[in-house]
């Protein structure tokens, strides 16, 4: 099935659901409404996933850290979306080793660590139920001094007393989980299209309508038309509620900004390591660990993303931008933490920012994230009929916000909601009961000479569907090819993304179809070779590739 940019259908027919915003959250909810039968359309005003959900740290949450807050409620959610998301993304959602130093007896001691691995064990006592027994979480415990010492040989040894061992999850690419979401949403039904904004709703009385749309690529306008909409534009959604002539419906939320670096080195290889920052970042919810702000160092591909520093943020979302102050602060924090990195500006090769929700009575002292996911109802709030606004808070839960979400529509609809099947249903790709025994069975079976390397590192980012990819390369041998000798990234899949998901500019195929400059600028020669296969599906002029070329640098501030 492809993914195919049909503005014409969309201003075609009344839809049951129209999503705006083609984040994580949005794209959940098109799945999980098409999969239960509604007819559902989304638009995204750039490209699917190009805002918050392409610059998270990368983590599904199994939630320990709510036990600073003894919110168990919130751990099973985390503890069970991790435990679905490895079942029905098994490609892109593997299983990670975390440590902590342990210092002294007090919060950050053995003592209490050990207390709370029991606790997160026992909360999370079903997380391998029905799960591929080749990716199992074990449980936690505490390491000793010494192989704390041989795990982190950088490790501050002052008052150190061992380590607190757990596991997360880490999603191997969380672009192509968020664009495989998508084609299952349009293997389902839903009619999809990115560089398409929303400018303003259209409205009957007290009932929303539909909304008036711009594609950013004709400068077309039209009109979309659906019973029940969804806001999930993230960091917008105040934004899009301003768009209603006149009536005053924002959210309580505000905006604060958020931050993470990826450096050129894995500088612990095998284990993400938490490590407390000097400064007085505190949580004053916290009923443990107030003082200082946590800092994950956390392998990933031959890179580290480390993160995630928070701020606060008083401008609009579209004003957004992280400054060379900022990285500057970021990495003298770091270097304080643990002071052995040495890390310099040169060692990062790229900065994932985005903006995160607060509560908009709490913007002084310490930042304040939002705890707690929101999905409002407009008519109950406002009185205003059809619309929903969604503010999610993590990446990791957006599966189950959606499933909430679409429950709501199908009531403000008048139906029972079907039972929901994005939990047990495969995303596409993700059709692989055992993880380990599938990679292994495609690399004895690696077909045109692709070594196991390359087959591996296709299983991860497209999973039972990466012979979709390689099927383009029949027709033309070279797509067999890398894009460029300094990169892993086939010709083929840059074909694949054009042909078959929607990428419409260079930047799109980049970023988030294929992990060509997902770490880093990918090299001037590999961006050309990229724009010119692109540039013979889209039938690109000179002047064309050039513009996308220079657009794309702009990306990594390179002109
Ligand atoms: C630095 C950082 C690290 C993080 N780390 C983690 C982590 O490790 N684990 C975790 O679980 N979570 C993490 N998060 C949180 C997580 O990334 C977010 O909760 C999630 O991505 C939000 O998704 P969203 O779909 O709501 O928003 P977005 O991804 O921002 O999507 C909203 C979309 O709406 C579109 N839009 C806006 N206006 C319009 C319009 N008028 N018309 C059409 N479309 C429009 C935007 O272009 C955007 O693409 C992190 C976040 C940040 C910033």
């Amino acid at each position: 099935m492809f993914m195919k940019r049909d503005l014409g259908l969309l201003g075609e027919k009344q839809f049951d659901v129209l999503v705006i915003g083609g984040g994580i959250y949005g794209v959940c909810a098109a799945w999980d409404a098409a999969l239960r039968g509604l007819s559902v359309a989304l638009i995204e005003k750039k490209d699917f996933g190009s805002a918050t959900s392409s610059n998270s740290l990368k983590i599904i949450h199994g939630g320990l850290r709510y036990l600073q807050h003894a919110d168990f409620k919130r751990m099973r959610e985390s503890i069970s979306e991790r435990s679905t998301l490895m079942r029905i993304a098994p490609h892109l959602v593997h299983p990670l080793p975390c440590l902590m130093p342990t210092y002294g007896h007090a919060v950050k001691g053995r003592e209490v660590m050990a207390l709370a691995l029991f606790i997160n064990d026992l909360v999370g006592f079903d997380r391998n139920k029905g799960g591929d027994p080749q990716k199992s979480i074990p449980g936690g415990r505490i390491v000793s001094k010494s192989e704390c010492r041989d795990l982190i040989p950088s490790v501050d040894e002052e008052g150190l007393t061992g380590a607190a061992l757990w596991y997360d999850c880490q999603v191997y690419n969380a672009e192509r989980m968020l664009i495989s979401i998508l084609h299952s949403a349009v293997e389902a039904g839903a009619v999809v299209a990115n560089y398409v904004e929303m400018t303003r709703f259209t409205k009957s009385g007290e009932r929303i309508t539909g909304v008036q749309a711009k594609d950013a690529i004709s400068g077309d306008t039209f009109e979309i038309r659906a019973q029940v909409i969804i806001n999930n534009t993230g960091p917008w959604v105040n934004d899009i509620l301003r768009r209603l002539n006149g009536r005053q419906v924002e959210t309580n939320t505000k905006l604060s900004s958020a931050m993470n670096i990826v450096v050129r080195r894995q500088l612990f290889s095998k284990y993400a390591v938490g490590v407390w920052s000097k400064s007085n970042f505190a949580d004053s919810d916290a009923i443990i660990s107030k003082g200082s702000r946590l800092y994950f160092i956390t392998p990933w591909r031959n890179y580290s993303v480390i993160g995630t520093t928070h701020g606060h943020y008083k401008g609009e979302a579209n004003e957004f931008q992280i400054s060379e102050d900022d990285v500057g602060t970021f990495l003298s924090e770091l270097n304080q933490a643990l002071p052995t990195l040495h890390l310099k500006r040169e060692d990062i090769c790229l900065v994932y920012s985005g903006m995160l929700p607060v509560d908009a009575r709490e913007q002084t002292g310490d930042v304040k994230l939002l705890k707690q996911y929101q999905i409002i109802d407009h008519k109950v709030r406002d009185g205003l009929e059809g619309l929903l606004s969604v503010v999610g808070v993590k990446y990791t839960t957006a599966r189950d916000v959606a499933q909430r979400t679409v429950d709501r529509a199908f009531e403000k609809m008048g139906k029972t909601p079907p039972r929901c099947r994005t939990s047990e249903t495969p995303i596409y790709g993700g059709k692989i009961e055992k993880f380990q025994d599938f990679l292994g069975e495609q690399k004895r079976r690696s077909v045109n000479n692709l070594n196991g390397e390359q087959v591996e590192r296709l299983v991860y980012n497209y999973g039972s569907e990466y012979s979709s990819v390689l099927k383009h390369a029949k027709e033309k041998m070279d797509l067999y090819q890398p894009v460029h000798e300094t990169t892993p990234v086939l010709k083929a899949e840059v074909v694949h993304a054009a042909r078959n998901e929607m990428a419409i500019k260079l930047a799109d195929v980049v970023r988030r179809r294929t992990e060509l400059g997902t770490a880093e600028f990918p090299g001037e020669e590999a961006l050309e070779s990229c724009a010119s296969i692109m540039a013979d599906e889209l039938a690109w002029n000179r002047s064309k590739v050039q513009s996308e070329i220079t657009d794309t640098k702009a990306i990594y501030n390179l002109v």
